[in-house]
């Protein structure tokens, strides 16, 4: 037989960084599994298939090595088991009874050897032989580092201690890949968005809940691996997004309540656990969103905080009758270009409001607003409501003078600086002033289905991981026309 006939044309895509993650999407997407062989004497057997992807990412998870097991230690934990000597006919029987059409193999070492389609070894038998095996097969080396990257690091920017981002405190290191614990996955990032709490996490205005915090908290990836428990939900290779609500406990008042954002004991990626500005993160199960196909990955990023935080703050203007509403926005970056969409599409009238009256100025205007003024300008109607989303706390008198009697004026940001005294009168009229804090999973998933049906598209500046420093930048000098992502893998 010649071996290099068995196997298929196409091409294993293992290279040099080809992680058992990789491995294991390779056996979802290509419908593989694995099949480890041992050698003895100059044959090479094979010892069973692996069929179960998720056992693959279990084993990663609990820091063992998979291919050691497959090496024959804990094979009673395989899916399906052959016999040390088992022929190629019967291990091509195990991938038909389990509808495998290809297996990766992998030696004992933990090369990757190569892809085989099950009909070329059916045509091929009866055996594997080592030396032709190995000799045909060129990622060999490459493969190799399956193995290696497992003990690898990631790559993750961390914040040592808040300063101003123009001292770039984030410092890029690696870190090891972190496991997820009890109902928790371990989601690998594509894209993350930066917004303006980042900030405030990276400068200090919000005080450091954890040392070393990785920050990030609109994170894009695909889950790759299950903690205990963490069953149900979500599966391994669904495409998620994790926001800033990471946790609560469940049982304060609040949550009690269904007030969950309000939960006197909540978890929030990226400040008080670490977040999407690293290539993985874990994340507990119940407090990811499931994507639309219809978002990539970078639009999807900024609708996980800036899109969300947007949505809650347009439900506490109170707004009933969205036709005739007149309503004003302040400032206009990552969440103000996504809730004027939703007040548009819901058929208000929106007044924006922004000290940029170059580039924010130009997309409000495109993205529909009726009129576009400076930070402080009157408007040239009684608004029904106003949303602040810049965190300037002088906003707030003339904003509050630009409400019609019994308005509503929502403080979207997490952090202001102080608001100035003003008169009575401008709140006299039963005029209210309420501030957004988080966000419900409610909230988040009925945001997420008005985002699909009112066709949000979101303005994004990309920026490569390693920039990520400029990003904060950027966003920080209003430089940024709608939202940053940053491109981790
Ligand atoms: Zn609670
Ligand atoms: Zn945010």
């Amino acid at each position: 037989m010649n071996v290099g006939e068995i196997m298929t044309t196409e091409p294993v895509r293992a290279t040099v960084k080809t992680s058992l993650h990789d491995v294991a999407q390779m056996m979802a997407d290509k419908d593989c599994g694995i099949v480890p062989v041992v050698e003895s004497e100059s044959r090479m057997a094979p010892v069973g298939v692996i069929t179960d992807r998720d056992l693959v990412l279990r084993t990663i998870a609990h820091n063992k090595n998979p291919l050691h097991m497959i090496a024959g230690e804990v094979m009673t934990e395989m899916v399906v088991t052959l016999k040390p000597d088992a022929s190629v006919e019967e291990c091509v029987k195990v991938m038909e009874n389990n509808q495998i059409r290809r297996v990766i193999v992998v030696n004992k070492d933990g090369d990757l050897l190569g892809i085989v389609a099950q009909a070329d070894i059916a045509r091929h038998a009866p055996a594997f032989e080592t030396a032709e095996l190995v000799r045909d097969l060129s990622v060999n080396a490459a493969a190799r580092s399956v193995v290696e990257e497992q003990e690898d690091k990631m790559r993750a920017f961390v914040l040592p201690a808040a300063r101003p981002v123009e001292e770039r405190p984030l410092s890029l290191s690696l870190l090891p890949v972190p496991r997820p614990g009890r109902r928790e996955v371990l989601v690998r990032v594509s894209v993350c968005g930066v917004c303006r709490t980042d900030l405030h996490v990276c400068e200090g205005e919000l005080e450091p809940r954890k040392g070393n915090v990785v920050p990030g908290h609109q994170a894009v990836g695909t889950i790759v691996a299950l903690g205990e428990d963490a069953v149900g939900k979500l599966a391994v290779g669904e495409r998620v997004g994790a926001a800033w609500l990471a946790a609560v406990c469940g049982t304060c008042k609040y949550c009690r309540a269904g007030l969950e954002n309000l939960c006197d004991r909540p978890e929030f990626n990226g400040w008080t656990r670490n977040g999407g500005f690293a290539e993985y993160m874990t994340a507990p199960i119940d407090f990811l969103y499931r994507l639309s196909a219809g978002f990539a990955d970078e639009h999807a990023a900024p609708l996980l905080c800036a899109g969300i935080i947007g949505y809650r703050a347009l439900r506490l203007t109170g707004i009933e009758n969205w036709k005739e509403a007149r309503l004003g926005i302040y400032g206009f970056g990552a969440a103000g270009h996504i809730a004027i969409q939703l007040a548009r599409h819901r058929g208000a009238g929106v007044y924006v409001m922004t000290r940029d009256r170059e580039r924010h100025a130009a997309l409000a205007r495109e993205l529909g607003a009726v009129w576009v003024g400076d930070t402080y300008d009157a408007p040239p109607v009684e608004l029904d409501a106003g949303i602040v989303f810049a965190p300037a706390g002088e906003i707030v008198p003339p904003a509050l003078a630009a409400l019609r009697k019994g308005g509503v004026l929502v403080l979207g940001g997490i952090h202001m600086s102080p608001i100035p005294e003003f008169e009575y009168r401008l709140l006299y009229g039963e005029r209210e002033i309420r501030s957004v804090a988080n966000n419900t999973r409610a909230d988040g998933d009925e945001f997420l289905e008005e985002a699909v049906r009112a066709g949000i598209r979101t303005s994004t500046v990309e920026y490569p991981f390693e920039r990520l420093p400029e990003a904060l930048i950027d966003l920080k000098h209003d430089a940024v026309r709608g939202a940053a992502v940053v491109m981790i893998r």
